[in-house]
């Protein structure tokens, strides 16, 4: 195993993202010891329970002596969290967050900034639809894009805390790039929040047809649905927060994506096959260009795991 990256980090907020960081820091040597806190007393004593790391009573205990301080809470949550534990740091460690907005996420941040720590806003572009200490796993992050968004007028120290942060992510196996932040968001906006949105929207229609179909529309549901279902299962907190703290971009993405709904609409009233295959080509080989970059995978997929025929969860 190689040397840690950090002696010592602590993870604020152990859901999904944060009990992931805590498995595959662990598994990987990422870090010599791992302090964890939640504002849950539920989630702390499962992490506690499942072997996370060293369960701290207090957000202010769990930052001292850390040399990283990961927040992995919901984006709206940020500011108020990186104010109280920013006085409680060591001189000279990182203070980091995984937030799906940036820009906000940064600001979060950064308001925090008593000149003493590097603050290093970070979003790891790898995720699951499920929630909580249970949910995550050590390979969360393998082959995963992590993209950093660190301050541009830097002196040596803070460049240097930059390389630390990205080494530490490449040990956890993610691929680490920086980026201006309201690029990342601008990006993120029609990658992730806007097909979020549209699952959410799609799954409420059906939701209300559901009561005039009776019932039929879960009972008949194809693979196309049941994928936007499994998107619309995402943490509703987390998604209120990411938009309403991407707000620009994501009514930016809105508006041309409706303009190009109505195009199809149109195209089907007025029976414009042409249009519509040439759309559809065109969506094939964006589809074939994720695949091809190893974003994705090409197998067949019928949208049902094995674990609805009643054997074991892939
Ligand atoms: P999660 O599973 O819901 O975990 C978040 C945890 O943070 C919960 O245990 C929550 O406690 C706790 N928490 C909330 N406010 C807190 C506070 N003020 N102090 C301490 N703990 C607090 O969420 P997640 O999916 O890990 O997401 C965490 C962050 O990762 C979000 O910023 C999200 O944007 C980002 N992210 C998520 C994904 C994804 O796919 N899920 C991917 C990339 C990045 P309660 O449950 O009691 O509220």
């Amino acid at each position: 195993m190689p040397d840690p990256v950090f002696e010592r980090i602590a993870l604020v907020g152990v859901g999904l993202i944060g009990s992931s960081i805590a498995r595959a820091a662990a598994e990987y040597g990422a870090a010599g010891s791992v302090a964890l806190y939640d504002m849950s007393d539920e989630v702390r004593a499962k992490a506690a329970g499942l072997g996370l790391g060293e369960v701290a009573d207090t957000l202010e205990a769990a930052v001292a002596g850390a040399d990283c301080v990961i927040l992995c809470v919901p984006v709206g949550a940020l500011e108020a969290v990186a104010k109280a534990a920013v006085p409680h740091m060591k001189d000279g460690a990182i203070l980091t967050d995984v937030g799906s907005v940036k820009k906000q996420a940064a600001g979060a941040l950064f308001a925090a900034d008593n000149g003493k720590v590097h603050i290093i806003p970070g979003h790891p572009i790898a995720g699951t639809e499920q929630s909580g200490p249970e949910a995550g796993f050590p390979t969360l992050f393998r082959n995963a894009w992590h993209i950093l968004t660190p301050r541009e007028d830097a002196d040596e120290a803070y460049q240097a805390a930059v390389v630390r942060l990205s080494d530490f992510w490449t040990a956890l196996g993610a691929k680490v790039e920086t980026m201006e932040a309201g690029r990342h968001d601008r990006v993120l906006a029609i990658t992730s929040h806007l097909p979020h949105l549209i699952a959410f929207n799609i799954v409420a229609t059906a939701f209300d047809m559901e009561t005039v179909e009776q019932g039929e529309v879960v009972k008949y549901s194809a693979g196309g649905f049941r994928d936007f279902t499994r998107i619309a299962a995402s943490d509703p907190v987390m998604w209120r927060d990411v938009f309403l703290n991407n707000k620009e971009a994501v009514l930016e993405c809105l508006g041309r994506f409706s303009e190009d709904l109505a195009a199809l609409q149109r195209a089907i009233r007025w029976g414009d096959g042409d249009m519509l295959m040439r759309e559809f080509t065109r969506a094939r080989t964006i589809r074939k260009a994720i695949i091809d970059a190893g974003q994705d995978s090409g197998a067949v997929n019928f949208g049902r795991n094995e674990a609805v025929n009643g054997k074991a969860k892939p």
